[in-house]
This record gives C-alpha cells, structure tokens and sequence, in this order.
C-alpha cells in the first residue's frame, strides 16, 4: 500500500501514457531486508515470476539474494543480474530435459523434482547436481493456493530421494509451497513437520538431506491487513525448533510477492463510465488494464489491490472491468469497490500494491515460456 514520494512524483507525469507499473527500488530493497531480519538463517532465493525487471533482479543480486528460476529464460536474467550461477536454483519441477541440459551447461547445480520421470531426466542431463524433492501441501489459508498441481506425497517423495544417489545426483533436501499470499502463518507447521519425519527416516536408511526449501507464500498488503514477517519468522522459527530440534538443516526461502508487492503501483486511465440501464445505478467503470493486461490474479477475485481516485465525490459501489472485448475481463463484481460519484472518463486511478504478478501476466513469456508464435503456410 506504501506510496512513496518518488513512486507519488511518477504517477504525476503525464507524459507517461497508462496503463504502467511503477516500481520503487528501495521498498524492494526494504523488503528484502524485512525477510532477511524476520527468517535470519535462511539464504533467500527470489522467485523471478514474480518479477523480473532487470533492474529489480540487479537490486536483489546486489543485497546477496539467490534466484529461484522456472525456464532457461529466467536463468538468462538472473545471470544477467550479476548472480552467478551458483547463486540459481531451477525450481520448476516441470522442466524439458533440453532445458536441463542448458542449465547445467551455464552452470546451474540445483534442482526440483517431484516425480519419478522427472528424476530421471535430472540423472541423465544434471549428473552430480543437488536435488531436492517438492511434497505437496493443501493450500489452505492463502488466497492464491499453488497446492496439486506441485509435489508428490511424502511416501513417494522418500522413496525418489532414496534412488536418488543411485542415480547418480545428490539427495539434497526437500521443498513444499504453502500457497501464495499465505495469511496464516501457522501453515508451515505441519509441511515442517512432515519434512522433519523425512529426514528421520532418510537418515536410518543412510540417505543424510541437509536443505530445506521452505517456499515463498509471505504475503504483500493489499486490501486487508495481514500479520507483519517479524510473525511468520517467529512461527516458521519455532516450527523448526519443535520438529528438527538442535538439527535444523539449511533453510531456503523462495519469496516471490513479498518482495515486490506492495513496492508497484500501476498507473491506469478510466476509459468508459456507464449503466445498464436506465433503472439500474450500478456503474461499470472499464480501465485500460484487465485480465489480460496483468491482473490475472483478479481471477475470481482472489487478489484485490486497493485502487485510488484523487476525486473528491462520495464513493459508491462500482463494477471494475477491463478494456477487451471478452466477458471475462471483469476484475471485481461481488468484491465491495466504491469510487467516487464524479469519476469521468479520462481519469487516472492508481493500482496500489501491484509490483507482484503483474507484468509477468501480461502474458509475454510468463515465467520465461515464450509465448506462441504464428506460422501461416
Ligand atoms: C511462484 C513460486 C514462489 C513464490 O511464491 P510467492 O507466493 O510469490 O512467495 C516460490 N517458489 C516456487 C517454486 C514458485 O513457483
């Protein structure tokens, strides 16, 4: 929600035509220092998802802070952000062996799996690396859950780590992902605890793990409060006391929104203000960002970014909707969003906590996967 001084002397300009992200460096700066005092024994490896402006990359490389990568391409820019490749971990367990091979030729040693075919592709293309073994968890408590889709059952996840040195890469450590923007920060506890129980039982099976990747999931403030990181260090910290006792092993932190969140503004023009009839008050406002222009994370309302007019009018109820010409594009419907009576067309607002999963969802190249290309024959 943070506007500062310099992000507030930007969104003046109007020379800068809408819609545009405005990122301030030194609230990511801040954040990083935020995480870094809130979980202290953790290296932190940002998520470049989240995102990836070179100039936010180089900022974080500068502070000491490692990448979690999902493409050959996201590789290319941290490496271009000054991080060395030993700095790089390709956290996507989803991963073309052709991809692998390209990372580990540039240098990468680090690696996800979550699944027997994809350990595979990691012995024959990664030898030597270290690998680490995602579980899967519910999700439960965050707003943007990330749960399915990733990680395998802890039954399975053991018994790939214990094949693991067999074929010929390094059992490393194991991962999971509470969900994103995690409000409750209790929800690392029991993946802690059920990743302490794997290294127990690794261990009398003579396979020692000595990282654990703890995922992202810290939250950004959008419209509703959420607890401060000093919070989430202190429950993470104690989940690892209680379950690892005097072996606590590496900690890993992927943080991807808490980074850069509440560090973006988006500048966005008011195109159109209308009813649907000549009963009905309700006013659409349509923007000229959408869905499709970066609020992805719009989708079922499940993100709300507090949005700003400079007007003066009593605030009233309003339909937020996008620029394009599909149905979907609607951002909030049933979410209470009110702005002021005299908004005109023309207007700019501000979308405030908005540096997260923005511009990578403008869909070019999301998470570095080109996007598709056209061949007419
Ligand atoms: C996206 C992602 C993250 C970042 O998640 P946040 O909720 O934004 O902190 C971390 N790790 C992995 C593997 C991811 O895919």
């Amino acid at each position: 929600m943070t506007n500062t001084k310099k992000i507030q002397k930007f969104l003046a300009r109007r020379d800068v035509p809408t819609p545009f992200l405005v990122m301030d460096l030194d609230l990511v700066a801040e954040n990083y220092r935020k995480l870094k005092t809130a979980v202290p024994r953790a290296a932190i490896y940002y998520a470049v998802k989240a995102n990836p402006a070179p100039e936010v990359l180089k900022t974080l490389a500068g502070l000491g802070s490692n990448f979690d990568t999902a493409s050959v391409n996201e590789i290319d820019m941290a490496l271009a952000s000054g991080a060395s490749a030993d700095r790089i971990s390709y956290g996507n367990t989803i991963k073309k062996e052709a991809d692998i091979s390209t990372a580990f030729a540039k240098g990468v040693r680090l690696y996800a799996f979550d699944s027997e075919a994809e350990l595979g592709k990691l012995s024959r293309s990664a030898p030597g690396s270290r690998v680490f073994c995602r579980i899967l968890t519910s999700g439960a408590g965050a707003d943007w859950p990330l749960s399915r889709k990733f990680g395998c059952e802890v039954a399975m996840a053991k018994r790939l780590l214990l094949q693991a040195a067999d074929r010929g890469v390094a059992p490393h450590g194991v991962s999971f992902h509470v969900g994103s923007q995690q409000r409750d920060p209790k929800q690392w506890d029991s993946a802690v605890a059920e990743a302490a129980e794997m290294f127990r039982e690794l261990e009398q099976r003579g396979v020692t793990l000595s990282m654990l990747n703890i995922g992202g999931g810290f939250p950004t403030r959008y419209r509703k409060s959420v607890a401060a990181m000093a919070e989430y260090g202190q429950a993470i910290e104690e989940s690892l006391n209680r379950h690892f006792g005097n072996r606590i092993p590496d900690i890993i932190v992927e943080p991807g929104r808490q980074m850069v969140g509440d560090a973006g503004v988006i500048g966005t023009e008011v195109v159109l203000v209308s009813t649907k009839s000549d009963t009905d008050a309700r006013r659409w406002v349509y923007l000229d960002i959408g869905k499709f222009g970066g609020l992805a994370e719009t989708m079922d309302e499940a993100i709300q970014y507090p949005i700003v007019s400079a007007r003066k009018g009593k605030a009233e109820r309003v339909i937020l909707a996008g620029p394009t010409c599909d149905s979907a594009d609607v951002m909030y419907e049933k979410a209470d969003y009110r702005l002021p009576i005299d908004l005109q067309e023309g207007d700019r607002l501000e979308i405030r906590s908005a540096g997260a999963y923005t511009t990578t969802y403008a869909a070019v190249a999301f998470n570095g996967f080109e996007p598709i290309k056209t061949y007419c024959v």
